[in-house]
């Protein structure tokens, strides 16, 4: 087999990357693009013996990149966010041909982001202070400590980016890490081994092992060394790696799927919450975050439906590398399969489509309307994770609220209103990790991100990133000072090493 493709012009190295070398599995699996059926390349299929080594690897890399000081590992990141810079057309056609995901959106919004990921958490890391409290004669001093290789385990919707938010925390904190892609977009994980490598990230630090995870999950999951799990992924996926960890109670961040409410008051910007509600067709719907069930005033619904259905209608769906093109082909045979299902079963139970509302031609599924469901029909109460979104109406703000909350899951929501305290109000009560008002998909790497419910345990960006990479130590001392307890005096100590 050979060790490399070309993908969009770009040479792709199809092996893993473990302990700083290339390597070969015996076998391999098919990558396809989703635009038209092209074959992308054979990919080396991962085997529990390449988690093994994987793991090794990053296991004897742990000691000499936890004891680099914080300002060299923050250099090493930030000349990974340069690599990623430099080659970032490269970065965004590879993606894009791998996942169907718009060109534009990688080369504008998303790549960008990647390397914008390595610098903030390379900074973060920095400002990350030791705490010192001074209690009855002692100190009490608080460090993150590098915790052990983190492994890393990512979907295909939006491979680089999560790849990004996941290595750079762990890598920042000390952490090595071991990396396995999804199976349906393996590309640029490669990709980002050779611009670690190119930056002079020691060897083992960052290890790539490529392959589907139903075969080689387990062995990383469940493995000994590993000392954190962070996945990204559908729930049972998570639930299924919830259990696997448990064997070494390994600490885990899942983040995982969504059902995001988006509620439209009577007193929204009618404009603004069509728009809204338009973007949830981005990605062709596959966003975690997406607000796929549309709650809008009864009042308004006839609007916004009418002005929604048009656009809706009017979206461009073609291929992703067109600058013109609004919504790209879906990801996989099986998950078209999927989402035509969801659908099907909707309108066979009464739904009615008031866009779309049946496959179009290869992976090109149209964006979907549909309206007349009930609140617990399978397509109001399961993550499609494809362009189709409901529409429901409400009466007031507690049946809207009631709605919206009426569900398992709980990752995001968003409301159109005119009204900020209704704004304040409602928020307060919907149940989701993230709210937005009046506007989407706005992230700031400083906030929390994760899900309440099933979408998730545990928050990543920001200082929590580091607080779930690194084990938290207090050292208490006994001091000469017997004086009154002081609370809270928080200052870095001279004289400590730089990292942790
Ligand atoms: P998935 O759960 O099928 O796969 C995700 C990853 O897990 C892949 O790399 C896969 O190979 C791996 N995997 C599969 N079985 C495994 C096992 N037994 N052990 C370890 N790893 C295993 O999800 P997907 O279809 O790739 O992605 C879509 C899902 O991801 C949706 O549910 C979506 O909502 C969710 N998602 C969530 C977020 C978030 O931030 N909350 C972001 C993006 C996507």
């Amino acid at each position: 087999m050979p060790d490399r493709t070309t993908v969009a012009g770009v040479a792709v190295d199809t092996r893993h990357f473990i302990g700083g070398e290339r390597t070969a599995s015996a076998g391999t699996f098919t990558d396809v693009s989703p635009i038209d059926g092209t074959v992308l390349g054979e990919i080396s299929r991962g085997t529990p013996e390449d988690i093994t080594a994987a793991v090794a690897a990053a296991k004897d890399a742990f000691p000499g990149w936890a004891a680099t000081p914080r300002a060299e590992r923050a250099r090493l990141l930030r000349a990974i966010a340069d690599g990623v810079d430099k080659r970032l057309e490269e970065l965004a056609a590879v993606e894009t041909a791998d996942n169907g995901a718009l060109l534009r959106s990688h080369r504008r919004g998303v790549m960008p982001r990647v390397a914008h990921n390595f610098r903030f958490f390379a900074e973060r890391s920095l400002a990350l202070d030791h705490e010192e409290f001074a209690t009855r004669g002692h100190t009490h001093h608080v460090s993150w400590d590098p915790a052990g290789p983190s492994a890393l385990i990512t979907p295909w919707n939006a491979p680089l980016m999560m790849e990004s938010w996941k290595v750079a925390p762990a890598l920042a904190a000390g952490n090595t890490a071991v990396l396995k892609p999804s199976e349906w977009s393996p590309l640029t994980a490669s990709l980002l081994a050779d611009i670690a490598a190119e930056a002079g990230l020691p060897a083992g630090v960052l290890n790539v092992v490529q392959g589907p995870g139903s075969e080689i999950g387990d062995a990383l999951t469940s493995h000994p060394d590993i000392r954190r799990i962070s996945f990204t992924g559908s729930v049972p996926t998570g639930r299924h790696i919830a259990a696997s960890a448990a064997a070494h109670l390994t600490p885990l961040s899942l983040e995982l799927g969504g059902k995001s409410p988006l509620l439209v008051f009577a007193d929204a910007d009618l404009d603004l919450a069509v728009d809204l509600a338009v973007e949830q067709y981005d990605n062709a719907g596959q966003v975690c975050l997406a607000a796929t069930r549309l709650l809008v005033d009864e009042r308004v619904a006839a609007e916004f439906t009418r002005r929604l259905t048009a656009r809706a209608a009017a979206l461009r769906q073609g291929d992703p590398r067109d600058d013109t093109t609004d919504v790209g082909p879906v990801v996989h045979p099986r998950q078209l399969a999927r989402i035509d299902g969801f659908v099907r079963r909707a309108l066979a139970a009464g739904a009615r489509a008031l866009v779309g509302g049946g496959p179009g031609t290869g992976l090109y599924y149209p964006p979907t309307l549909l309206t007349d469901v009930a609140q617990d029909a399978e397509i109001v109460r399961e993550e499609v994770f494809g362009p189709v979104l409901t529409l429901q109406t409400f009466t007031d703000e507690d049946e809207a609220v009631r709605l919206a909350d009426d569900t398992r899951f709980g990752l995001a929501a968003t409301v159109a209103t005119g009204d900020p305290e209704r704004a304040a109000r409602v928020s307060a009560r919907l149940v989701a990790g993230t709210v937005w008002v009046n506007c989407f998909y706005v992230r700031d790497l400083r906030a929390p991100f994760g899900g309440s419910r099933q979408s998730g345990i545990g928050r990543e960006g920001g200082t929590w990133s580091f607080d779930f990479h690194c084990d938290v130590k207090n050292t208490v001392t006994v001091t000469k000072n017997t004086g009154t307890a002081t609370r809270n005096t928080v200052t870095a100590p001279k004289g400590r090493p730089a990292h942790g």
